[in-house]
C-alpha cells in the first residue's frame, strides 16, 4: 500500500536526559529534543495485517494536524518543532475516518463495511491513570501517527477499542460528508475535552473568548455556540481563519496584528460591559502573550482553558486568581468521558456543523503540496482524500 512515511535523524540534544525506555526504544517523549532533519516521502509499504483485537481500516479522509506540520518544520539547528512523543520512521496522520475492511478474531462490535473514526490517544487501559478514569493521562500512552503508524496511508490497522462507529452520521451527511465530518471528531474532541471535561463546562449565557482560530480553536467556537455561550470573541492573526470563526458562530473577530498585539484584554472588557469573560480558551500556544491579556479580562470565577502547546514558562499574577476565584485548566486528548459519542450525536443531529472548518482537500498524491500549504497557516482544516 502507499503511505506517507516520515523519517529523521536520531540526535538527542546534549542536556536532554533520555530515560532508559526512551534510549532502548529509540523514541523521545519530547520529539524536538531528539529528532532532526525529517524527510517526508510517499512509499510503498506492506499492508498491515490486523491482530486479534484490531480492525483493518481503509482510510477515506485524513486531516493534517498542527503536530504533523511541526514534524515538517525544523528550527535553526535542524530539530523538529513537535514537542510530543515521537518515534521515527513513522507513517503519520491521526485525524481520520474510513471503512472497516477486515476484523481480527476477537473483534466483536465492528464488522466489515462499518464507517469508523478513531481516537489517536492510544491509552493502555491498565496503568494507574487509565484505571483511575483518566485515559488522556495514560502513563504508557502511544500516539497514533506519531509514536505508532498512522492513517496517511491506504490502510491502517488499529485496536477496536479506539474505534467509533460513525454510520449514524449518514442522517446528516451524504457519503462524502460522513467521512469529512468523521475526520474532524478528533480535533473537535480536544476542544470538548478542555471546555467540558477538564474545566467542567459553563452555564448557558456565559461569555467566551478564543485565542487562536486554528482547527482546535474553531472547534471550540462551534461548541461554545451550540452549547449556549451568549458572546464569543475570537483573536487570531490571519484574516482567513477569522472569517471561518465568524462562519462557525463567533460574534466578534479581531486580527491582533491590526491591534499591534496589545489591548486584547481591554477589548474583551469593553465587549463584556467591563464584566470580563467567563471562559477563555487558549488554542494559540502563545501563553506569554495571551495569559496576561486573559488575566486582565477574566470574570469572577472565570476559567482559562489552556489547549495550546508551548515549551516555555509564563509568569502569572496569582493575585487575580485568589481574588477572582479563577482557574486555569490544562487538557490533552479526546478519549473517554463520552467525548467521541457525544460529538458523533451532535454531528448526526445536524446541530454541530463542522463543514466550514474544511478549507482545502488534496488527493493523497499531492500530500506534500498540502504540507507546504499548511505551513502558510491560512487554512482551517486541510483534508487528504484517500481514494
Ligand atoms: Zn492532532
Ligand atoms: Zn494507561
Amino acid at each position: 500500500m502507499r503511505a506517507l512515511v516520515v523519517s529523521g535523524q536520531w540526535s538527542p540534544k546534549q542536556g536532554y536526559h533520555l530515560s532508559e525506555d526512551e534510549r532502548l526504544g529509540k523514541f523521545a517523549r519530547c520529539g524536538s529534543q531528539a529528532w532532526k532533519n525529517t524527510v517526508f516521502e510517499i512509499k510503498d509499504v506492506p499492508t498491515p495485517d490486523p491482530k486479534d483485537d484490531e480492525v483493518l481500516i481503509r482510510v477515506k479522509m485524513c486531516g493534517i494536524c498542527g503536530s504533523d506540520v511541526h514534524l515538517h518544520e525544523i528550527d535553526k539547528e535542524g530539530y523538529i518543532l513537535f514537542s510530543g512523543q515521537t518515534k521515527l520512521p513513522r507513517i503519520i496522520g491521526h485525524e481520520f475516518s474510513g471503512i472497516v475492511e477486515k476484523t481480527g478474531n476477537r473483534v466483536s462490535n465492528l464488522k466489515k463495511g462499518d464507517k469508523v473514526a478513531a481516537e489517536s490517544i492510544m491509552w493502555c487501559g491498565i496503568c494507574h491513570a487509565c484505571l483511575s478514569g483518566a485515559p488522556n493521562q495514560c502513563n504508557r500512552v502511544e500516539l497514533l501517527g506519531l509514536s505508532v503508524d498512522g492513517a496517511l496511508a491506504e490502510y491502517v490497522s488499529i485496536k477496536e477499542k479506539y474505534c467509533w462507529n460513525i454510520n449514524g452520521l449518514s442522517s446528516a451527511y451524504d457519503e462524502g460528508g460522513v467521512f469529512d465530518a468523521g475526520a474532524l471528531i478528533e480535533p473537535i474532541g480536544c476542544a470538548y475535552n478542555g471546555i467540558f471535561i477538564s474545566a467542567g463546562g459553563f452555564n448557558p449565557g456565559a461569555t467566551a473568548v478564543v485565542y487562536g482560530a486554528g482547527p482546535i480553536g474553531l472547534g471550540a467556537v462551534a461548541l461554545l455556540r451550540i452549547c449556549g455561550a451568549s458572546l464569543i470573541i475570537v483573536f487570531d492573526q490571519i484574516n482567513e481563519r477569522l472569517q471561518i470563526a465568524k462562519d462557525m458562530g463567533a460574534d466578534y473577530t479581531f486580527n491582533i496584528l491590526k491591534m499591534n498585539n496589545s489591548g486584547l484584554g481591554d477589548k474583551v472588557m469593553e465587549l463584556t460591559g467591563r464584566m470580563g469573560a467567563d471562559i477563555q480558551v487558549e488554542a494559540a500556544g502563545a501563553a506569554h502573550a495571551t495569559i496576561p491579556e486573559m488575566e486582565k479580562s477574566l470574570s469572577g470565577r472565570g476559567k482559562i482553558i489552556y489547549l495550546g502547546r508551548s515549551a516555555t514558562t509564563t509568569p502569572v499574577n496569582l493575585d487575580t486568581f485568589v481574588s477572582g476565584a479563577n482557574a486555569i485548566f490544562g487538557a490533552r486528548g479526546h478519549s473517554g468521558y463520552g467525548i467521541y459519542p457525544n460529538i458523533i450525536k451532535l454531528m448526526a443531529s445536524g446541530r454541530l456543523k463542522p463543514g466550514a472548518m474544511i478549507t482545502a482537500k488534496y488527493p493523497f498524491n499531492s500530500v506534500l503540496d498540502a504540507f507546504k500549504a499548511s505551513i502558510r497557516r491560512t487554512d482551517g482544516k486541510i483534508l487528504i482524500e484517500m481514494t
